[in-house]
């Protein structure tokens, strides 16, 4: 017997949550149903919709498989909560995605990690930061960083961020697998955070103020961006992003104006701009890129940490390959 734990989006609004439960049968994770009354899915009367497996992983806390699955209505078709399956139609695995998800660490009144004595000191000590009195959070970033990994989840970096509590990864993926990979790490980062009786936040300002919010830079590259790329081709791009800025931002996550306000390392949500090692700019062109005679990729600044990565390639791709 096998256990096997599934995981999907719910229906909820304007970001979908995170649910699962745990089959144990023999053989194969098969096409399973759940009532999707209680997700926002379904009405009670039909209230069956189905979850069928797209990617499986590893779990780290036991024996068996996490199965990442997506949506269907109980007649077989794409549940419009589904927001997989356009971009599975249109990103192929040259496309590779590097998010970087900003958190914060919560307790379970929802203040910050750090902020229960009352307001920290101005930021400044905390990026990257080391010590009790500069960092919160650590051990369960630690743990979430080792459960991803046993996952099979590539992580390729964490961090202490610029706000107490508030943390930093960095899930590289190929393709629609991607999207995949980032939504499962969130949920084994909710899940990790349980064993501590820490909340995680993924809302773009949780503190409203002088404190940073939270994003989720989204860099990106496909085949001609990584070995034949040049100025030409990457100006291009960023131009054609540019002339479809606020269909962008409809899909780059809710809020997300509270943290595009020009400050704090942010473009204004109404303007559109681009430039090289420019942390101000929507799209910043990293110095890699130039120093590797515009072969590299691009880090697209807007997205908010509650983006709904699978929405992110379906806009980048969409808009590229149009
Ligand atoms: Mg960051």
């Amino acid at each position: 017997m096998t256990k096997y734990e599934y995981i999907w989006l719910d229906g909820f609004k304007p970001e979908p949550s995170l649910r699962s439960k745990v089959k144990v049968t023999e053989g194969e994770a098969p096409d399973w149903s759940f009532d999707g009354s209680s997700t926002k899915q379904a009405e009670g009367g039909s209230s069956d919709c189905l979850l069928l497996p797209v990617q499986m992983y590893d779990n780290p806390t036991t024996d068996g498989a996490l199965v990442m699955c997506q949506v269907q209505t109980g007649e077989h078709e794409t549940h419009p909560s589904n927001e997989r399956a356009a971009a599975a139609e249109i990103v192929t695995d040259e496309w590779w995605f590097g998010f970087e998800q900003e958190y914060f660490f919560t307790d379970l009144e929802g203040e910050p990690l750090g902020w229960d004595k009352g307001v920290p000191r101005a930021q400044g000590d905390y990026y990257c930061g080391v010590g009790s009195n500069n960092v919160v959070g650590r051990e369960i970033a630690d743990a979430h960083l080792d459960a991803c990994l046993d996952a099979g989840i590539e992580l390729t970096g964490t961090n202490a961020e610029v706000a107490l509590g508030q943390w930093e990864y960095q899930c590289l993926g190929k393709g629609i697998k991607a999207g995949d990979d980032l939504w499962v790490s969130r949920y084994l980062l909710h899940k990790v955070a349980e064993e501590f009786g820490v909340s995680v936040n993924i809302h773009p300002k949780p503190k409203t103020g002088d404190w940073n919010g939270s994003g989720m830079h989204t860099n990106f590259s496909n085949e001609e961006m990584r070995s034949s790329g040049t100025e030409e081709l990457f100006t291009s791009m960023c131009e054609k992003l540019g002339k479809v800025h606020a269909e962008g931002i409809a899909s780059y996550g809710s809020d997300n104006d509270m943290r595009l306000t020009g400050l704090h390392e942010t473009q204004s949500i109404d303007q559109f701009s681009f430039g090289v090692s420019d942390r101000g700019a929507s799209i910043r062109i990293p110095i890699y890129t130039l120093e590797h005679n515009w072969n590299g990729y691009l880090e697209d600044r807007r997205p908010a940490s509650n983006a709904d990565p699978y929405k992110i390639i379906a806009h980048i791709v969409g808009t590229l390959t149009a």
